[in-house]
């Protein structure tokens, strides 16, 4: 099928739904509302043919592994998301990163991944995660880096048109 199938990872609260719903639906909250598992399709054209983008927003850390595993072997391309304001949400995603490569294997090098730094907007002094730092762990994970704001709509519309570039590129 035409199916495209993007899963977004990471803790609950780094804006795993706000850059979901700011790319779909042109929308921001200020308020956290936490998700089950939502997917969310959009009819785009690729190659000039026609194509549905499927995007599920996961749960983050709370969800069941076997929803886990499922959502990663069906996944065509994955955005690994942490707040800038939280090292710990970066650190939360290295064993996510680590079971897509397990379940993945070698077809990984194939896999479109971008590892993204929300919540770019936020002042310096909450900043925990400089833009160099999470630079240089998505060139130890040998994926792309991107930072965004789901708030000020930064980098949202180029990040899921980045990931549809390195599909084609590959
Ligand atoms: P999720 O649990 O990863 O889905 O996180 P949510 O999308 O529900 O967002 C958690 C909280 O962070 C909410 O209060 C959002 O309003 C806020 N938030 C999300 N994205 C941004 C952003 O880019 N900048 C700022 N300042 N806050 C954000
Ligand atoms: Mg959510």
């Amino acid at each position: 099928s035409n199916d495209y199938r993007v899963v977004v990872f990471g803790a609950g609260g780094v804006g795993k739904s706000s850059i979901v719903l700011r790319f779909i639906k042109g929308t921001f909250r200020e308020s956290y509302i936490p998700t089950i598992e939502d997917t969310y399709r959009q009819v785009i054209s690729c190659n000039k043919n026609i194509c549905t983008l499927q995007i599920t927003d996961t749960t983050g850390s709370h969800q069941f592994p076997a929803m886990q595993r499922l959502s990663i072997s069906k996944g065509h391309a994955f955005i690994l998301v942490y707040s800038v304001c939280s090292k710990q949400s970066l650190e939360e995603l290295r064993p996510i990163w680590a079971q897509i490569r397990e379940i993945k294997g070698q077809d990984i090098t194939q896999i479109p991944v971008m590892l993204v730094g929300n919540k770019c907007d936020e002042s310096a002094e909450l900043k925990e995660v400089t833009q160099t730092e999470g630079q240089a762990e998505a060139t130890r994970w040998g994926v792309s880096f991107m930072e965004t704001s789901a708030k000020t709509n930064h980098n949202v519309r180029e990040l899921f048109q980045e990931l549809l570039n390195l599909e084609k590129s590959r």
